[in-house]
């Protein structure tokens, strides 16, 4: 959350908010051609569960437009475009070329063509016109969202009335027996994997910091209510360390 008008955090690392976007842009670019298997490495497989619990809180019908905002390589849109049928949609759109390129390649390799399409967009300015989805999802891509009000503001406009957001991020862990492991693991075991797989320390020393200063479960949940959406709930997961929280537009 911005420290002031002008400033906001990257990380641990207050800078003016014009820069974060592209500090932003410059970790995933870095990590994009590795993304995939540093996901599996650094969960242990859990992010795919994570998924498809997630996906399944979508509750997607036949004919669904659904956004896959901030979508990144491709997981969520792989399962929504397996159950919209042949006359929904699903858009994945993502601000960074890198990971869009990755996820197209992907999901044609999975076959996936006809129900999707990619484009590049900023999750605080969505290029479509008001009412237009019946589900949004984003998974993992809030926390790195400059602007994060005017996102969540952006995802109720171009929610249909009706419609579902489902965010799933990073949370807050609820353990304090798991706590310390936690630490250790994101502070000194996640640089060194990104080290080693990615040769790049930094942008995993990111994610831990990044992680620490996401809005926790209450705070999302308020900033979801604020920005127009009804019946907010969440769910932990693994205690914490991910939250699913979704809410409507009525
Ligand atoms: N959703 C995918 C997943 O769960 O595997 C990708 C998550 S990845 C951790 C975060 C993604 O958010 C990256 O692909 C990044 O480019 C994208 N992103 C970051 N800031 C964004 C923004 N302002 N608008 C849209 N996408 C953004």
């Amino acid at each position: 959350m911005p420290t002031d008008t002008d400033h906001t955090h990257f990380g641990y690392q207050s800078i003016p908010s014009d820069l974060k976007t592209e500090r932003v842009a410059s970790v995933f670019r870095s990590v994009a051609h590795r993304y995939d298997v540093m996901n599996d490495l650094m969960s242990f497989g859990l992010h795919r569960l994570w998924k498809r619990l997630a996906v399944a809180q979508c509750e997607v019908r036949p004919k669904d437009w659904i956004l896959d905002l901030a979508g990144g390589t491709g997981d969520l849109s792989s399962h929504f475009a397996k159950q919209i049928g042949t006359e929904g949609k699903v858009v994945l759109a993502d601000i960074n070329e890198a990971m869009l390129q990755k996820g197209r390649t992907r999901l044609l390799n999975q076959g996936i063509t006809q129900s999707i399409v990619f484009i590049q967009a900023n999750a605080e300015s969505i290029p479509f016109q008001n009412n237009s989805f019946d589900r949004i999802a984003i998974a993992f891509g809030l926390r790195n969202v400059t602007h994060k009000e005017q996102a969540l503001q952006e995802m109720a406009r171009v929610l249909k009335p009706g419609g579902k957001l489902l965010i799933l991020e990073f949370s807050e862990l609820r353990s304090e027996t798991l706590s310390a492991l936690y630490n250790t693991y994101s502070f000194s075991v996640l640089p060194k994997l990104g080290k080693w797989i990615c040769q790049d320390a930094d942008s995993y020393r990111y994610l831990a910091e990044s992680i620490r200063m996401h809005p926790n479960q209450e705070a999302l949940k308020t900033m979801m209510q604020a920005a127009g959406f009804e019946r907010v709930e969440y769910q932990n997961l693994h205690a914490g360390i991910v939250a699913i929280h979704t809410g409507y537009k009525f």
